[in-house]
């Protein structure tokens, strides 16, 4: 069999870590058995979706790397289809005609409610053999109904949660065409999946109830019924459903706080599915792994240290050109213009070890070519006349040294060593001097990865405000 799996948003909001993950695992689904996954955008509820939510899922997709074989397909292009189906049903008899008002319809509810029934539609319109209808009234629009099942069980064996089974008493006669000739929601979901040829449902578990209904229907069209997975939803660090409230729900604030999207796949392929106690993998080794047998039934909790621990993983070990050119667009979206000299390259080597995202990564990587002006309170702090006079030292020697950290490790020590003071003393006003921060990998690395006469300039800058008048020594 050719595996064909879908995902299918609602653009309606953004591309959320929830709809990112059901994505992922159809994705993953389709490549590890050959086969084709398919983007369905269902912007049938045209009050709710927009064009901007809809570039939102396309930018987040594209940003993981999830690409789609087929699509993306609009439902909204889709609806001379829909109704040309339900035309077909109409005319097989698995469909039909109800004329019942809203006002009809609520008086019934409240009379069933009345007698502690379940509220219901009752029938009235559904033909049946040796049945009388109601005459139709005239210029009335109709709804058109599904004309479900009376007796027996809807079952699936569920992918992931295992056996489901409804009994076709507790469905009602879905509407699956409004009086104004639009198609409801699972009408369209049933008429794509069986029309794209879906064969294996992934989706989130807030759809085990449209299931029955939509099986029902496939059964009707004598469609070939898919295989249903349905996810078990991702619940926040405090065991809330994830919402807003927990901070980033989008995907792609996820690249705006720094994550690159290897992390972001590989955090997600997480929750809920597990390949022994492998933690970290690559996309590709996830396509080789991954079946649904191995998704959890119980609910997955989002925890942001795991993924912070992932991120910096990756910002270790990812390509140094990729990590290169993606710093270098965070720079320069900042305003920053990326100098030849101190290279690049040499930053992040110098840095990547000891950041968790892409922001510290500029944060860090950005003082290197922007005009420094470090804080007065750490220059007040870290540049007293005692490591004044260290600091002249080691300017007097720079023009001389050998440009490398080894040489230059070693002029440091001999300086603190002349006058009789301890390494901070030096290599701390180094470090305010160069970068205007209290924290930065080892000294002596720092300043050979600057030019020499830029380090010259920016220790020279301090000590030329020093000797002003204004300044303090
Ligand atoms: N459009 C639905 C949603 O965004 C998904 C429908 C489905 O996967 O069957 O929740």
């Amino acid at each position: 069999m050719m595996i064909r799996t879908r995902f299918a948003p609602s653009p309606t909001g953004f591309l959320h870590i929830g709809g990112a993950r059901t994505a992922l695992f159809s994705w993953a689904y389709a490549r590890r058995h050959a086969g084709s996954f398919i983007l369905r955008i269902e912007d049938t509820d045209l009050a709710r979706s927009t064009p901007e939510a809809v570039q939102a899922i396309l930018d987040g997709m594209q940003w993981l790397g999830l690409n789609y074989d087929e699509g993306p397909f609009y439902q909204t292009q889709r609806m001379p289809r829909y109704r040309a189906v339900i035309e077909e049903m109409l005319a097989a008899g698995s469909a039909y005609r109800c004329y019942m008002t809203p006002d009809e319809l609520d008086r019934l509810r409240e009379e069933q409610r009345a007698q502690g029934l379940k509220p219901r539609y009752d029938g009235r319109w559904r033909p049946e053999p040796g049945k009388t209808l109601p005459t139709p009234p005239v210029g009335m629009p109709a709804v058109v109904r599904f004309r479900n099942p009376a007796a027996g069980v809807v079952a699936w064996d569920d992918l992931v949660k295992g056996r489901i089974e409804i009994a076709n008493a507790e469905l009602d006669d879905l509407i699956i065409a409004r009086a104004d000739g639009t198609p409801t929601y699972n009408f369209c979901v049933v008429v794509d999946d069986w029309e794209m040829g879906i064969t294996h449902v992934i989706r989130g578990d807030d759809h085990v109830n449209n299931t029955p209904r939509q099986i029902n229907i496939l059964q009707a069209l004598g469609a070939q019924v898919p295989l249903y997975a349905h996810l078990s939803m991702i619940l926040g660090g405090d065991g809330q459903k994830l919402s807003k409230r927990h901070g980033a729900v989008s995907v792609m604030q996820y690249d705006d706080a720094g994550y690159l999207p290897e992390a972001v796949l590989n955090y997600l392929a997480r929750l809920g599915w597990s390949h022994g106690d492998d933690e970290i993998f690559s996309m590709s080794q996830f396509c080789e792994w991954f079946e649904l047998d191995h998704i959890t039934p119980s609910a997955a909790q989002f925890n942001t240290e795991k993924l912070n621990w992932l991120n910096a993983h990756y910002l270790r070990t990812v390509d140094p050109e990729r990590l290169e050119s993606l710093l270098r667009v965070r720079l320069e979206a900042r305003g920053v213009t990326v100098a030849a000299s101190p290279s690049l390259a040499a930053i992040i080597a110098l840095h990547k070890g000891r950041v968790g995202n892409l922001n510290e990564l500029a944060n860090v990587a950005e003082v290197f070519y922007i005009d420094l002006q470090p804080k007065a309170e750490l220059l007040a702090k870290h540049l007293t006349p005692e490591t004044f006079a260290v600091l002249s030292d080691f300017v007097a020697h720079l023009p001389d040294v050998a440009w490398e950290s080894g040489a230059i490790g070693a002029l440091i020590k001999d300086c603190v060593a002349r006058h009789g003071l301890k390494m901070p003393k030096l290599a701390m006003p180094l470090r305010i001097l160069l970068t205007g921060l209290e924290q930065t990998p080892s000294v002596d690395a720092l300043v050979a990865i600057f030019p020499r006469e830029m380090v010259l300039k920016r220790l020279t800058a301090v000590s030329e405000a020093r000797h002003s008048p204004t300044g303090c020594s």
